[in-house]
């Protein structure tokens, strides 16, 4: 996760800072996917059992997602 966009005054906070996901991408060769930053939805729709991109889709968190879906399917060969 990365970054947390306050829902009072849409202010970007990094809660635990910024690049250990492509460090650690970098540090096990593999490719860094991307960030995906938390938005307090998720919380909601987990606990009703829904899945958040679906119910959230112009969400910043769930176009991050789509984001990294659409570039791991690119990569599929079939
Ligand atoms: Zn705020």
């Amino acid at each position: 996760m990365s970054g947390f966009r306050c829902p009072n005054c849409g202010e970007k906070i990094d809660l635990f800072m910024t690049g250990g996901g492509k460090k650690a991408a970098s540090d096990f060769k593999v490719p860094f996917l991307g960030a995906i930053p938390i938005d307090v939805q998720m919380v909601k729709s987990a606990d009703e059992g829904q899945p958040f991109i679906c119910s959230n889709k112009e969400s910043e968190t769930s176009q991050a997602f789509e984001k990294i879906i659409q570039s791991i399917i690119s990569q599929i060969k079939l």
